[in-house]
Order: structure tokens, then sequence, then C-alpha cells
């Protein structure tokens, strides 16, 4: 039997951002619902080593990290539901009874006083077989999380865009020989990071190729090299690398609040300028769903902390953003 759940805060995504917007929220007794989606955990929970977040001397493992920020949510007085949404009424404001009218796959409908969306970003991928089973041995999307563990190391940057560019770059400082993959003939990135990409001597691009597999090897399989055909020719060639990075993009996961608030183009929640707000009043984003800069562990944590206090202050009638 499908249940009605009413809360003050209801927080959407279980990121870092959603938990922390719980954290703060149960803190301050707003007794705040969590709807989990597909992913509790988030994008942390497909990888291994997180050596940048605070607070960590040593690395620990994403899936463990989000464990522990789980618990803590859970423990301050969260209420955890593992459930999707896919219908949110937003964009005419809360109904007459004060409350924001969500649903869940479920058939579970959520009344919410205020919402926090923080259903992250999803990178895109290959979607070749052995890119996602080498994703804890050596494939990553993220150049800024995982560089660092390939010093003095040789890897690929998948990519012709402004962020495939733009790792290459970042991967320089680390890596003693980048490989730029691309399958067409000209990069699509702006031409100021085309000219230190190309003045750059640890780079080399290897135009109109396309990558047929990850190769690994070892047990556990580690990333040995990639497999690659020239998309003109067809032509197969193969390069040894021990990384690599896949950088055609991120997907928002905007799904059911698409229409309901302001987006970009490319479907990013776009929020106040130095706040969480969205068009909606009483709704806020956090994470990576508003972020396409920083797309950080601790950033995404950063703004659902923002989130929450700022949907606090707007349950008790003071303007966002004003300083107290
Ligand atoms: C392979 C990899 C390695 C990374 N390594 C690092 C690192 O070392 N350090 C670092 O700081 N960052 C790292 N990042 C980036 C970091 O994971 C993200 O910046 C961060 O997870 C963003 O947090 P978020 O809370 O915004 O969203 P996410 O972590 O993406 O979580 C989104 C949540 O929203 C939920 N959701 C989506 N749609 C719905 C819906 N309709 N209804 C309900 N719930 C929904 C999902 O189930 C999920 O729980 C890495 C990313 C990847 C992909």
């Amino acid at each position: 039997m499908p249940e009605i759940h009413h809360t003050d805060l209801l927080v959407v995504g279980a990121g870092p951002a959603g938990y922390t917007a719980a954290i703060y929220a149960a803190r301050a007794s707003l007794k705040p619902i969590l709807v989990t989606g597909m992913q509790p955990g988030g994008q942390l929970t497909i990888t291994t080593d997180v050596e940048n977040y605070p607070g960590f001397a040593t690395p620990v493992q994403g899936p463990w990290l989000m464990e522990q920020m789980r618990a803590q949510a859970e423990h301050v007085g969260t209420r955890l539901i593992y459930d999707l949404i896919v219908q949110a009424d937003l964009k005419k404001g809360p109904g007459p009874d004060g409350y924001f009218r969500l649903v869940g796959d479920s058939g579970d409908e959520f009344r919410a006083r205020t919402v926090v969306i923080a259903t992250g970003a999803q990178a895109r991928w290959l979607g070749l077989e052995s890119e996602k089973r080498l994703q804890r041995g050596g494939v990553s999307a993220c150049a800024t999380c995982d560089g660092f563990f390939y010093r003095g190391k040789t890897v690929a940057v998948i990519g012709g865009g402004n962020t495939a560019v733009e790792e290459a770059l970042y991967l320089t400082h680390h890596a003693d020989k980048v490989h730029l993959i691309h399958r067409r003939d000209s990069l699509r990135a702006e031409r100021i990071l085309q000219e230190r990409l190309f003045s750059n001597p640890k780079i080399e691009v290897h135009w109109n190729k396309a990558v047929e597999e990850v190769l690994g090897s070892g047990e556990p399989e580690v990333v040995c090299g990639i497999a690659l055909k020239d998309t003109q020719t067809g032509a197969p060639s193969k390069l040894d690398v021990d990384g690599v990075f896949v950088a055609i993009g991120h997907t928002p996961n905007t799904g059911p609040f698409l229409h309901e608030v302001a987006c970009d183009s490319d479907g990013y929640i776009l929020t106040e300028s130095g706040g969480t707000e969205t068009s909606v009043k009483g709704v806020f984003a956090a994470g990576d769903i508003q972020d396409r800069i920083f797309r950080q562990a601790v950033t995404a944590a950063g703004t659902g902390c923002m989130a929450a206090l700022e949907a606090e202050r707007y349950l008790s009638g003071i303007p966002a953003m004003t300083k107290t």
C-alpha cells in the first residue's frame, strides 16, 4: 500500500551532498527524510581510494566513506527511504497546505515543506564491458580525484572537448606521459586550451582513434593498455598505459526536476550565485547537480550544508543569504 510521508525537509539523493544536507537538517530538528535513489552512497561507491576528503591521514575507500556518512545521517535522526523520485510538482510552489508534492517509484507520496535536490551527475562512459570491469583497477572519470595515483606513469585520456583537454593538462602534473585519444581529426575544446595542449611536451594526441577495449592484467586486474581502432582506416593498434581517464562529459541526474526548476541547456540546475536557492522558493539544489566545475565530494558536502541552512532559514521566515 503506498504511503504518504510528511516532512519539513526532503532530501533527494544519497551522495555527499544529500547526506550532509540531512545531517544539518536533522541537527536543526527538521526531521528530514532522505530518498536514496538507485545508487545509495552516490558516485563514490564506484571508486576505491579517496585521498582528498579531509579528516583522514591515509586513503579511505569510497564505499566505506559513504557508509560513514549514511550512519552519521541516521544517527542524528534522518529517516532514509530506499525509493526513486519519479515525479515532482514544484514549479507552482507548495500547495495550499504548505507542502510540495513528490512521488516515488514505489507509489509513495512525499509531502515536504522544503526540498533539497542532491541527485548528482553521472560521468559518461564509453560503454565497454572492459571499461566497467576495470573501474576499480585504473579506469577513472576524474583526473582531480585519481591523477595523483599516476605519478611517474603513463595514462590515456579519452575525449576531445574542454573536459578532456583540461584533464590531460592536469594529468601532466603527475604522469610522465599523457596520451589524448580522440575519434576525430580536430578538437572541440576552446582554442586557448588547445594551444596549451599542443605546446605541452608530455602530451601526445592520437587523432581518429576509437577505444575498442581497455586491457587489463594481473590479480587483482589493473589496466595495462588500450586497444584502438583507426576511425578512418579501421587499422588496429595498441598503447601501453597504466591508467585510463574517460573524459567525454557528464549527465546531470535532473530527471523529474527538469521542467520544475530552472536549468541550464545541459540540464544542470541553476542556483543563486553563492547559495543553493533554485528558481522555486523553498527548493534548493546541492552537489554535482548544480556544479559543473568542481565536482568533488567535499564541495558537494559543502553545498549540502548550505542547502540545509538555507532551508532552515526559509522555514523560519528569514530571507536567504541574510547575514546574522
Ligand atoms: C570514479 C569516480 C571517482 C571519484 N573520486 C573522487 C575522489 O577521490 N574525491 C572526490 O572528492 N570526489 C571524487 N569523485 C567525485 C565525487 O564522487 C562527486 O563529486 C560527488 O559524489 C558528488 O556528490 P553528490 O552528492 O552531488 O552526488 P552523487 O554522489 O552523484 O549522488 C547522487 C545521489 O542521488 C541519487 N539520485 C539520483 N536521482 C535520483 C532520484 N530521481 N530520486 C532519488 N535519488 C536520486 C543517487 O542514487 C545518489 O544517491 C569521483 C567520482 C567518480 C565517478
